[in-house]
């Protein structure tokens, strides 16, 4: 954590400004292969794009309904049909958000009271944190430990109290690419069911699993629809995360909760780009297959790469990233100063995983690499940090 920054509330002291904007900036500086933030450097489907380029000449630009436009809503409740054989109301068990953080941060703030805790397991994507102390609420992190990144049940187990409001799950998740497996799936949701606790799921990724893992939504197993809001969007699924059209889904008294935060932080959002992501949504299955595939040639491609650049690799199974071990290469282990030198030393730019931790130590040696991009430029990025060795 930093030093105190003027002005700035104290539920956001620690903050700063996010890993992602200064090693993007630094990318742009030094003329890096920027592996950190994880965007695509392709574009999605012609029919989307298409699809928003239509609804933009057709004068869909003002406002769209504060739940979203129906099509959409419609296509997100058809979604979890489809795929999961789940069935949601369009009008009041589907709410249109900007983005899936949007997602997360209205059903966060709408369900937290000052004090109540929200486990979740760590490393974390970095809004939950933020979003947590922005709502008044605490964080109980339950570490996962790499190679497999596992976790200790009991530890879920013993991190409950009368406090506990939420468990916060994110499969596929980020930064480890770790899909949680049914087994573990449903001891959390025992533990939930036990306590009467609320869930929360991210599932952005819940298209990029490789190796014909399954995607299983927490919301899918015995009493868990009842008491699960899952966050998602369109921005991996269909290249376009700067659309930033996301979505939360759940029985009506949370989306509602969730609705009520919403409508005050952004209200609405993206509305030409809504019709679009319904098209993409609606797009035959052989869609979803090939772009699981393409990107799993694409980690083949990068953790090969680093695995013989002299990283330890951690093989992902599934969303934009991997995870390595860099002390084969730096000895003392600390990614911060490797990915702060990383852009002067070859030109490349990756994420020090100890931000995804609540005690940074625990990160200090992984470093994180998103394969979203084109082979070429993958193999141009190991063939930069292969030089380190040298
Ligand atoms: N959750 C996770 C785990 C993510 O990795 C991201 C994007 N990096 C988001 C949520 C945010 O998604 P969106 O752009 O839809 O807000």
């Amino acid at each position: 954590m930093s030093d105190r920054m003027p002005y700035l509330t104290s539920k956001l002291q620690g903050f700063g400004t996010t890993i992602f904007g200064e090693m993007s900036a630094l990318a742009l500086a030094t003329n890096s292969v920027n592996l950190g933030q994880g965007f695509p450097d392709t574009d999605g489907p012609r029919e989307v794009l298409d699809a928003a380029i239509e609804a933009i000449n057709t004068g869909q630009n003002q406002y769209p309904p504060a739940i979203g436009v129906p099509s959409l809503r419609e296509a997100i409740a058809e979604h979890q049909q489809r795929f999961y054989g789940l069935t949601f109301d369009p009008v009041t068990e589907v709410l249109v958000t900007a983005g899936s953080s949007e997602g997360l941060a209205s059903a966060l703030l709408a369900l937290l009271d000052t004090g109540d805790e929200v486990i979740t397991f760590e490393p974390m994507f970095d809004i939950y944190q933020a979003c947590i102390a922005m709502a008044g609420g605490q964080v109980k992190a339950i570490t996962l430990r790499p190679p497999t990144y596992g976790f200790d049940i009991d530890e879920v187990r013993a991190a409950i109290t009368p406090r506990t409001k939420i468990i916060l799950v994110n499969s596929p998740h980020n930064p480890t690419g770790k899909v949680f497996n049914r087994e573990e799936l449903q001891s959390i949701a025992d533990i939930a069911i036990e306590h009467d606790l609320i869930v929360i799921t991210d599932e952005v990724y819940e298209h990029l699993t490789f190796d014909g893992l399954e995607h299983i939504p927490l919301s899918t197993l015995p009493g868990m629809r009842e008491r699960t809001l899952t966050a998602s969007s369109g921005g991996k699924t269909f290249n376009t995360t700067g659309w930033k059209v996301g979505w939360l889904v759940g029985p009506a008294a949370l989306v509602s909760a969730a609705r009520t935060a919403k409508q005050y932080l952004t209200f609405v959002s993206s509305g030409p780009f809504q019709p679009a992501i319904a098209v993409g949504l609606r797009l035959p299955d052989q869609y979803f297959i090939e772009i699981a595939a393409d990107l799993q040639a694409k980690r083949d491609r990068l953790c090969a790469g680093l695995t013989e650049a002299g990283f330890e690799v951690y093989l992902p199974q599934g969303t934009y990233f991997v995870t390595v071990d860099i002390r084969g290469l730096r000895p003392d282990g600390d990614g911060m100063a490797f990915c702060r030198e990383l852009p002067k030393l070859c030109n490349v730019v990756a994420i020090p995983n100890q931000v995804f931790y609540t005690d940074q130590r625990r990160g200090q040696h992984l470093v994180r690499f998103a394969f979203s991009k084109r082979l070429e430029v993958l193999d141009e990025a190991v063939s930069r940090l292969k030089t380190l060795a040298s």
